[in-house]
């Protein structure tokens, strides 16, 4: 993200969401983007997906200025928008369907993540026969079938009562490692965005710009249910709140 400026313009005049942002993020890096409502968050993922242009500054991602909806990345919502009608099986093609990718080593790959990911035996089952966690993964999976290297969750998980989230933020956190993707995630929930990410970006009242940039390691194979009883998760945590705070 280089130098990204955001206004938008409406009837009653302009709101600026976005003064000033610039960040850099590795490959394998899961990135936390917490911050008052209201701030920007979901416009700066927008911005990473090429659904909305930046008044000005450029995302730029393999080398590559993003100037449309690039291929390179999945988005993951609060909803799971499965579609009522289509079993597991048919929801979790459909990405691939929309996109004319229906190869046969595409769909032995969905077929694959539904096995791994322990969905295979509700393939044929409706989206309204399944848990809410469950169907967060199966849109997860749907996600990962067209292959994106960076995935965009925009409180993904919050729809989700407590004990659900909990295990669905593990699952994703597990799936998203072993399939060595990319995540830039926004959350308004401090303990999610320590327990999953390796870093913490803490955006400042509107118009946004980055007010810290907090590391968060805690090693090699964590484990983000268990990560929150140690003493360091309790100091990132005390370091993002005090910011946020400010
Ligand atoms: P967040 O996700 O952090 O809650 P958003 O990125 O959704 O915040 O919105 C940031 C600001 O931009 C808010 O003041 C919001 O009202 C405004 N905004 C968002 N989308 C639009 C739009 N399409 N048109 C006009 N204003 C918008
Ligand atoms: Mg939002």
């Amino acid at each position: 993200m280089e130098n990204i400026k955001l206004s938008y313009q409406t009837m009653t005049g302009e709101t600026q969401a976005i003064k000033d942002i610039s960040f850099t993020v590795e490959a394998g890096d899961f990135i936390a983007i917490v911050g008052p409502s209201g701030c920007g968050k979901s416009t700066l993922l927008s911005c990473v997906a090429g659904l909305t242009q930046p008044t000005s500054g450029q995302v730029i991602i393999n080398g590559k200025k993003v100037d449309s909806i690039n291929r390179y990345t999945g988005y993951m919502m609060q909803t799971d928008n499965l579609l009522p009608w289509r079993t597991i099986y048919s929801n979790v093609l459909l990405g691939l369907e929309i996109q004319k990718k229906l190869t046969e080593e595409n769909i032995a790959y969905a077929e694959h993540l539904l096995q791994k990911y322990g969905l295979w035996s509700f393939r044929d089952s409706y989206p309204s026969a399944l848990s809410g966690g469950m169907r967060q993964r199966v849109s997860l999976i749907r996600t990962l079938a067209v292959k994106p290297d960076l995935l965009l969750l925009d409180e993904a998980f919050s729809a989700l009562d407590y004990q659900t989230r909990l295990n669905v933020s593990r699952d994703v956190y597990s799936i998203l490692r072993s399939e060595k993707k990319t995540m830039l995630m926004v959350t308004h929930d401090i303990p999610e965005a320590v327990s999953l990410c390796d870093r913490v970006l803490v955006l400042s009242q509107r118009p946004a710009v980055i007010a810290a940039d907090i590391r968060c390691d805690f090693g090699p194979g964590r484990d983000p249910v268990a990560v929150r009883n140690t003493q360091l998760y309790h100091t990132y945590f005390d370091r993002v709140w005090k910011e946020m705070a400010e």
